[in-house]
């Protein structure tokens, strides 16, 4: 029985409502009243009932899609501007006990190289992202009770926002770390963590026991109902995600939307992030092995329609992706990308030696930080390296009125504009630097409130002569 407001997975996320969900999108998706009834209901930007968007889903009108495309980019544009958040994954440890089929840190490989962070690896790795001039990471980990305890999650944490190099600082940690205790996510909580980020992998029960053969992640009640017990431990940003290629896109999308629904009803507060992730090549991994792996183009349309069904939820596009198809998506809603990333335990510092990799996947944009910031600012794009949000407790439903608030001009985009100017002079090339300052001069001119000008004016000013961390 389906029951948004139910504790239990198998009824907030009900494979009966899905399949009747899929069954009225199929009956609709040429029903051109309805369909247009749904794009103007989105024009009102409050988003969109699972149903109604698995309608837009199943549409295959490509003036429709064109339509959504349209819409998507607009509303991207009234509730992001031009901004892009800017992030990288930090691999702290790849020891695990599950059975994940299509990833290549299962229990059974003996193969790929197991390696773990000491403190001291630590320093060193985030050393390398400070010069890089990251603000914000992902730290990632296996799940291992014995290699990678909470403990040790949360000496890492402790360890990372301590580190101080020349000009550089984490100030904000993201955690991607497998699902877990209330008391545990309390104890990340006060560790100050940024979001609490876990893909649902698939929303399909009998395939997620399937895909997850052996280890605590079997259990997909546990797994499922993660978000709830994080935001009972106090944590109210949570991100989510599948990973396309193991179901059927159109039951995952259903599906999420369906959790995005339940995290609103149950806690007033939805989703901070999606994440659309795709199978990738990996160590002992095929991604031809997955049949359910979708086209470029159905990806687009995903995350199109993820922009106008939670208006208020940021997106991550990471970089499984590549330049040219990052660049199609970025327009369509994407907040977030990370830029320079590595994949491997310890990967920032040194390059693997063939026989010695712990790569969780290939990544397939392998340009550096500065190519990514470059390419983006040439795109028309403000790369933000911006943490104030979370850094003055505006998380949860607090990030979300502002949003609502129709503020997010008034402070995201001088934000944004001041932690890019921090990196201009700390870390880019020459030609980046001479792009971006001449778009901040631009993009001044774009702060409605003029006393907020004036200041972030004056805060760049002092940026430029050495003063750092300003924020609104
Ligand atoms: N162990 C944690 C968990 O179970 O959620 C942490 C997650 S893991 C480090 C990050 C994510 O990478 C996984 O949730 C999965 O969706 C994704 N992933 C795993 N194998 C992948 C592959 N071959 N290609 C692309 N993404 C993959």
């Amino acid at each position: 029985m389906y029951h948004v407001k139910s504790k239990k997975a198998e009824e907030f996320i009900s494979h009966e409502e899905i399949e009747k969900t899929l069954a009225y999108a199929d009956a609709n998706k040429d029903n051109i009243a309805l369909i247009d009834s749904i794009i103007e209901k989105a024009k009102l930007r409050k988003g969109l009932s699972h149903r109604e968007a698995s309608v837009l889903l199943a549409c295959e009108m490509p003036e429709k899609t064109a339509q959504i495309y349209a819409l998507a980019e607009q509303i991207k544009k009234d509730f992001y501007g031009n901004r892009i958040v800017m992030f990288a994954p930090l691999y702290l440890s790849n020891y695990c006990i599950n059975g994940c089929v299509y990833c290549p840190y299962h229990g059974k490989n003996k193969h790929i190289a197991r390696k773990k962070l000491t403190q001291e690896d630590i320093v060193r790795e985030v050393t390398a992202l400070q010069d890089m001039g990251h603000k914000r990471l992902a730290i990632e980990a296996g799940e291992d009770p014995v290699n990678n305890p909470i403990e040790y999650i949360l000496e890492c944490i402790k360890t990372i926002y301590s580190i101080r190099h020349k000009n550089g600082a984490i100030r904000r940690v993201n955690v991607n770390i497998a699902a877990t205790s209330v008391e545990n996510y309390r104890k990340l909580k006060e560790a100050e963590i940024g979001t609490y980020i876990l893909f649902q992998e698939t929303y399909h029960k009998e395939s997620y026991e399937k895909l997850h053969p052996t280890g605590p992640k079997h259990d997909y009640a546990y797994h499922t109902e993660a978000m709830d017990r994080a935001m009972e431990g106090g944590i109210d940003d949570v991100g989510l995600g599948v990973l396309f290629g193991l179901e059927l896109y159109r039951y995952e999308f259903a599906g999420l939307l369906m959790h995005a629904e339940h995290l609103e009803a149950v806690h007033g507060v939805g989703p901070h992030t999606i994440s659309v992730p795709r199978i990738k090549h990996a160590d002992d991994i095929d991604p031809a092995a997955f049949d359910n792996s979708i086209s470029d183009e159905i990806f687009a349309k995903l995350c199109a329609l993820i922009r106008i069904s939670v208006p208020y939820t940021g997106m991550i596009i990471s970089t499984r992706e590549n330049k040219e198809v990052r660049e199609k998506v970025l327009p369509l809603g994407v907040s977030q990308i990370s830029g320079g990333s590595r994949t491997s335990v310890g990967g920032y510092c040194e390059p693997e030696e063939e026989d010695d990799k712990s790569e969780q996947f290939d990544v397939s944009d392998k340009r550096s930080l500065d190519e990514v910031v470059n390419w983006l600012i040439r795109l028309g794009y403000i790369p933000s390296f911006c943490t104030a949000c979370y850094r003055e407790g505006r998380t949860g439903d607090r990030f979300m009125s502002l949003c609502k608030n129709g503020q997010i001009q008034n402070c995201c985009h001088p934000n944004a504009l001041m932690t890019l100017k921090e990196y201009l002079e700390d870390y880019a090339s020459p030609e980046t630097k001479e792009l971006g300052l001449q778009l901040i001069e631009r993009e001044l001119e774009n702060i409605p409130n003029e006393k907020v000008k004036k200041t972030a004016c004056e805060y760049i000013h002092g940026i430029a002569e050495g003063k750092r961390d300003f924020r609104f």
